[in-house]
């Protein structure tokens, strides 16, 4: 294991994305992991960790489950490949119209992507095609929200929030794009449990932009319903009913990416059910096959199908699709996944475990080094007291000092995201939070 880690990490052969940690501390050898069962990850030199974000939010029902590795072998046999721009097949018929069941009312058609970020480029394409195809062709503006992550393609980046991603792309980043300001205040919110009371003023915002662009020239608004990437930022209660409602008044079209929040990650099928708001299209993707072969996709409402199927000029006009879409194995493992959530009744058991999450998170409330703690679902942040100069430093090192103690931390800058899989016991939940105490207290000493 050690030669197989010097291999890995040293020659640098295969260039790690978002490899500034890495570069931070120079090197990175026990991040070579070797195997993963339920709700641990065995790394390469013998440490076993919990896994307290599910791979980034991917596998809730835990590592190397055998109905799903058994479902993944059976459609190899069967059917393996087949490709999208030409032919379908059962399991990717049948699992649209099973996703679409799930979806709020009114989302009943599916197009499949591999990823989150094609999902999210999917959605920007069908927003502006929609608009075109009903003779509105001047809606071509797109609204996302700081601190919103959407991916990591061109359209994506550009609705994305995330200002230091988009930084190197400046000069071509899509036009007519803005920016809501994030749903989050720390001076009203703070240390809030579940959805804050103050903030829905902000969507407001929306009117702002509608009234310095005109609403004629919109497409669509796209936000997370909980930020994920950015630290758990929760939607105050009433904004995105207010979205909704602004959206609705101007034939703007409203996107959910719910690629973190879909699938039971907010105990309910989708975050849109637990907030009752439904917007024209849902991106997802992560849970959806449980991590195991990649799949993303787009919901979309049978007036935005019927409007693409409306002849077949505007079929073809819509050139869009992947090599991959709705791959046969992808298709096989979601519907074995989603059959799994059903029988174990997932969305109840993640509602029961929110309240003891919520429970461990804020009880670290005496920490020093704690600014802010959230929760909502089975998420959760901890936003640590900014350590000017030294955060990129304590980020690695929390991280590092997480593996010592048994736990794989996701620290992005001053913020501890979780997302435990879906599988965990009330107690595997409750040692997490003991032992990001003692990650924190050790981390205490040091900055
Ligand atoms: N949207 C959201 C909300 C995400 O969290 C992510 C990934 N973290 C993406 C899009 C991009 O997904 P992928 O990495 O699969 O392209």
């Amino acid at each position: 294991n050690e030669s197989l880690c010097a291999v890995a990490m040293s020659e640098g052969r295969n260039w790690l994305p978002f490899s500034a940690n890495r570069l931070v501390n120079g090197r990175g050898d026990h991040r070579v992991v070797a195997s993963a069962k339920g709700p641990y990850y065995t790394m390469a030199d013998g440490r076993t960790v919990f896994d307290t974000l599910s791979g980034l939010w991917c596998t809730p029902l835990g590592h190397g489950h055998p109905r799903i590795v058994e479902a993944l072998r059976q459609q190899a046999e069967t059917l393996d490949f087949a490709p999208g721009f030409q032919m379908t097949h059962a399991p990717a018929v049948t699992l649209a119209a099973r996703i679409a069941k799930m979806a709020p009312e009114g989302l009943e058609h599916v197009f499949f992507a591999n990823s989150g970020s094609e999902a999210v480029d999917t959605a920007l394409k069908i927003a502006i095609g929609f608009h075109k195809l009903r003779g509105d062709g001047g809606r071509f503006r797109l609204i996302g929200r700081e601190r919103g992550y959407h991916g990591v393609g061109f359209g994506g980046m550009s609705v994305g929030g995330i200002v230091s991603n988009r930084k190197m792309f400046a000069t071509v980043m899509m036009p007519g794009v803005d920016h809501l300001r994030h749903p989050y205040d720390h001076a009203h919110v703070a240390f809030s449990k579940g959805q804050p009371e103050w903030g829905a003023c902000l969507a407001d915002d929306l009117e702002r932009l509608v009234a310095l662009h005109d609403a004629s020239t919109i497409a669509a608004v796209i936000v997370e319903p909980v930020q994920g990437s950015t630290g758990v930022l929760v939607p105050p209660v009433g904004y995105l009913q207010k979205l909704r409602e602004i959206c609705t008044k101007h034939g703007i079209l409203l996107i959910f990416d719910e690629v973190i929040t879909g699938f039971g990650r907010m105990g309910e099928n989708f975050a849109s059910q637990r907030f009752g708001v439904t917007p024209d299209m849902i991106t997802f993707a992560k849970a959806v096959t449980n991590g195991i072969v990649p799949m993303g996709g787009v919901i979309v409402t049978s007036e935005i199908y019927k409007t693409f199927m409306n002849g077949p000029e505007s079929a073809i006009e819509f050139a869009h699709g992947y090599t991959y879409s709705g791959h046969p194995l992808a298709a096989a493992v979601a519907h074995t996944v989603l059959d799994i959530m059903e029988e174990e009744g997932i969305n109840g058991r993640v509602k029961a475990l929110e309240s003891v999450l919520e429970e461990e998170v804020h009880a670290l409330r005496d920490l020093k080094s704690v600014k802010d703690l959230r929760n909502i679902g089975l998420t959760a942040a901890i936003e640590l007291v900014p350590a000017p100069e030294k955060s990129a430093l304590r980020s690695v090192q929390l991280f590092e000092y997480g593996l010592q103690k048994g736990v794989l931390l996701r620290v992005t800058g001053d913020i501890i995201s979780f997302g435990p899989p879906f599988i965990s016991t009330p107690e595997q939940i409750k040692e997490m939070i003991q032992k990001v105490r003692k990650v924190l207290l050790k981390c205490e000493e040091d900055f």
